[in-house]
């Protein structure tokens, strides 16, 4: 053992406290240290060691003081009042807690031994400067310790034989002292926030002035003294964060100047290129903005907020026109005993519903088979599967042996069961919840003997609900259901898409207070005006009748056309095409009049499949589609785009912080190319059966699209097959900008204006209340598509849209203005767009996009649009 004191007060003996290893590892001398900071001891004294475990533990009893973002390192203070360091690894912030996992937080009291920090040690050894960790007292206690060379076992070996604290090193400032303080704003500029190494540069300024210096977080409000490591870690302060540095004392100024200059130099390290905004004046100077003129519940500043009571303002998610009445479907349950009668009479009761809800699910399967919706059917098969697992109905069974009833018994468990799903934060299992509540409400319902009353829908009914799922939406009855609204959901949902595709007017974020309006009260939605009337005049029936029957006269028209071609007055050629997600679309396609499919989205094929489909059974899907389009309708069948807000069943995704930045589109293709490979290889096996395009979904970079352009040629050499034309979607902005050297490359381009939209306006395409503004109709969206037809031109490569700007029928001028050559719509659009198309001309059409292109917003785009005849 070798004896360190430190360079100020004597131990006091009679509260030692012994450390032990927080991590295991052999000790080496802290003047080896390959940092700086830590081996002239700036941060303070300790010992330093290379780590060989993967736990850091706490040393001894006490309270963690910090625990910063990037969990590489901790401070505790002893219950005897001493301060302590654990910093793994050497430039361990950068990783951004990438390898750390915080098993304790700040605030928690921990016992010797105690785990506060998983470590990955291989991934911290790649990636930062060393594995070489300290374990340092901060606040500047003397301590004996274990020399260099020792193994240390963490947990168990005896490190530091410590005194109680001496509160010794700077003086607490008196209050007359604080009360002359002056202060001054900086801004944090470290990449990585203020961590060991600047904090210990920081003090060292400090120390050479007599001054006392506090920091203020302004972001959050905490403060504390500067001259403490720990201190100063716990406040927390990452780039950006505003900091307010108090000074009081004979050289208050001239420390508060040279705190300034070390912010604005980052403390030791480089800095990012933000400003450091300085302020002499003390925040307690400044003036003070009153208050009390500022109302609360002040109306947002942008958006739209109806003047008529009586009208909702919401956002257009399917187009159409809808009359009827408002039925809500929130999911309230009228109350139940929790006390149950025998447990005989509710166990009988309990396996009545289950069966009754099995009779129930049976018959919506072979009703929705009957009609052609195969796909859809699979829904229930995968209820009836949840309904058939025994692990909710035998912890229900439990219950009710304990004398509950089987309606709380029920409830409770699936209730229980969907929590635990969601709770895992994997948006795969969030989805398996919803499928576990619907089916649990639907065995409640039988056991309250509400099913009948419920799943009877009256006639023209408009629904309300909080959100709507795919799944829901193909489970609605179309014979009833006349339109939907929810208070949730994204205009450019997968639910949406669907509802599109059926015909069925859609609204998205209709303002909540719609729930006080109750179920009968007549409505009319209309879709296109982005508005849904509530208790409607004669007057406004007999006009939205009126446009109604003239939608569907002009309908009507389009239908008898469908089949013909859609040339502009002027003979421009536009070729109008489906975007389908089933064999049965495809049927429907060909009858609307598609000219082509312009997306096959293939995730839809497999959403509700818990196993991945085999080569095999992808290839006859894909055969079936291509004989359906026959010979002369070229199929684009998009790869599969999941991730984002699609999961699938059978291939299980980690959950993301920012999912729709993730790891989304080519890019699970490119990560695990076996589920990529299968498909392509399915799709060219099924090519001898039409005339198939492939499409790549997400592509961001040239890299990308030549490493799968790669996997298709060897599939493609496999094979023998020795054309097929390659595309990408047009969806992420860098692809538009880099659309010149992409258009040398691919043989087409699809924009996807739903997600290019989302991305290039910074709008979640799901959010309920930014919805409306990643409106792809926006210059700025318009502008990437205007680039991208540009360079495609100059390459003599054609260029589609198959986002939801295609079946937008008052945007097909600016469509076919900017040069698109094929539009890619939701199949009943279809004849309306071709109808749209024989009423322009393209000179007009060209001017009125060049108009749109300098406009400064999307709404003065759409008020350029021309009347439609
Ligand atoms: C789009 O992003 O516009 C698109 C067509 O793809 P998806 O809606 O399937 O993401
Ligand atoms: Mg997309």
């Amino acid at each position: 053992m070798e004896m360190k004191i430190n360079n100020t007060s004597a131990v006091v003996d009679n509260q030692a406290t012994v450390l032990v290893a927080p991590l295991s590892g052999r000790v080496i001398e802290l003047s080896d240290c390959l940092d700086p900071v830590f081996a002239y001891k700036m941060a303070g004294d300790g010992i330093a060691l290379e780590p060989n475990g993967d736990l850091a533990l706490a040393p001894c009893d006490g309270v963690i003081t910090a625990l910063p973002a990037t969990h590489h390192a901790v401070t505790l203070k002893t219950t005897t009042g001493i301060e302590l360091l654990i910093h793994i690894g050497l430039d361990t912030s950068v990783l951004r807690g990438e390898g750390f996992e915080a098993l304790v937080k700040s605030g928690d009291s921990v016992v010797k031994g105690q785990p506060l920090i998983r470590f990955n040690r291989e991934l911290i050894a790649a990636r930062a400067t060393s594995m070489q960790s300290v374990v340092l007292i901060t606040s500047g206690e003397t301590f004996r310790a274990v020399g260099a060379g020792q193994d240390l076992v963490a947990g168990e070996t005896a490190i530091m034989e410590l005194g109680a604290a001496t509160n010794k090193t700077i003086a607490a400032p008196v209050e007359e002292q604080e009360s002359q303080s002056i202060s001054t704003k900086v801004v944090v500029r470290n990449p990585h926030g203020l961590h060991a190494r600047p904090i210990s540069n920081l003090i060292k300024i400090i120390r050479g002035f007599d001054a006392s210096v506090k920091l203020k977080n302004l972001s959050t409000g905490k403060e504390g003294k500067a001259n403490s490591l720990t201190g100063v870690l716990s406040l927390e302060l990452g780039l950006g964060v505003e900091v307010l540095v108090s000074a009081s004392g004979a050289e208050a100024d001239a420390a508060l100047k040279a705190i300034v200059a070390g912010f604005e130099s980052g403390l030791g390290e480089k800095v990012a290129d933000i400003p450091v905004t300085i302020t002499n004046d003390s925040v307690e100077a400044s003036p003070t903005a009153r208050e009390d003129d500022i109302d609360e519940n002040e109306p947002p500043l942008l958006g739209l907020v109806s003047q008529d009571e009586n009208v909702l303002c919401a956002v257009r998610a399917a187009p159409g026109l809808a009359i009827g009445q408002l039925v809500h479907q929130m999911r309230e349950l009228p109350e139940f005993p929790e006390v149950g009668g025998s447990i005989h009479e509710e166990l009988t009761a309990l396996n009545r519903a289950l069966l009754g809800a099995n009779t129930a699910l049976e018959a919506l399967i072979a009703s929705v088979t009957a009609k052609g919706m195969v796909t859809h059917a699979e829904v229930f098969v995968a209820h009836q599967e949840l309904l058939e697992d025994p692990s909710i109905s035998e912890r229900a069974e439990a219950l009710i042996n304990e004398g509950k009833s089987a309606a709380f018994a029920w409830h409770a468990c699936y209730q229980a069961e969907a929590a635990s799903l969601r709770e895992l934060d994997n948006p795969l299992l969030a989805a398996r919840a919803a499928d576990v509540e619907d089916v649990g409400l639907r065995v409640l319902r039988h056991l309250l003997s509400i099913e009948e009353e419920n799943s009877v829908l009256p006639d023209n009914t408009i629904l309300v609900m909080e959100d709507l799922t795919p799944s829901e939406v193909v489970m609605l009855d179309v014979n009833r259901v006349v339109g939907v609204c929810t208070i949730k959901g994204g205009a450019t949902s997968h639910a949406a898409i669907l509802c599109g595709s059926m015909g069925l007017p859609y609204l998205v974020s209709v303002p909540e207070i719609i729930c006080q309006h109750p179920n009968g009260t007549a409505a009319i939605l209309d879709a296109d005006k982005a508005q849904i009337r509530l208790q409607p005049s004669e007057h406004d029936i007999a006009t939205s009748e009126y446009k109604r029957q003239f939608a569907s006269e002009n309908r009507a028209a389009a239908l008898a056309s469908s089949h013909e071609q859609a040339v502009t007055l002027d003979g421009h050629r536009i070729e109008v095409a489906a975007n389908i997600g089933s064999a049965e679309d495809a049927v429907k396609a060909v009858e609307m009049g598609a000219e082509a499919v312009g997306l096959l989205r293939s995730e839809f094929l497999y959403m509700e499949r818990t196993t991945e489909p085999s080569v095999a059974e992808q290839t006859r899907v894909y055969e079936e589609i291509l004989t359906t389009m026959g010979r002369n309708r070229p199929v684009i069948v998009r790869t599969m785009d999941v991730g984002g807000d699609k999961p699938l069943a059978y291939l299980p995704l980690p959950a993301e912080e920012n999912p729709f930045l993730g790891e989304r589109g080519v890019r699970i293709g490119l990560n695990r190319p076996a589920i990529l490979r299968k498909q392509v290889r399915a799709i060219l096996q099924a090519s001898h059966a039409g005339h198939v395009r492939i499409m790549f979904p997400m592509i961001s970079t040239l890299n990308e699209f030549r490493a799968v352009k790669k996997l298709v040629q060897e599939e493609q050499a496999r094979l023998g097959i020795t054309r097929v034309e390659l595309g990408i979607m047009i969806e992420v902005p860098s692809a538009a900008l880099m659309a010149d050297q992409f258009a040398k490359e691919v043989d087409f381009f699809s924009v996807g204006t739903n997600d290019l939209s989302q991305y290039t306006l910074a709008v979640d395409r799901g959010h309920p209340k930014l919805t409306a503004m990643a409106d792809g109709l926006h210059p700025s969206v318009l502008r990437l598509i205007d680039m991208t037809v540009k360079a495609a031109q100059r390459e003599g490569k054609w260029v589609g849209v198959c986002g939801g700007l295609a079946s937008d029928l008052g945007a097909v001028p600016f469509l076919v203005g900017l040069g698109i050559h094929e539009l890619s719509a939701s199949v009943p659009v279809i004849p309306e767009i071709k109808a749209r198309v024989r009423t322009l001309k393209f000179d007009e059409c060209r001017q009125l996009a060049e108009q749109a292109l300098q406009q400064d917003s999307a709404e003065a785009v759409r008020k350029l649009m021309p009347p439609s005849d």
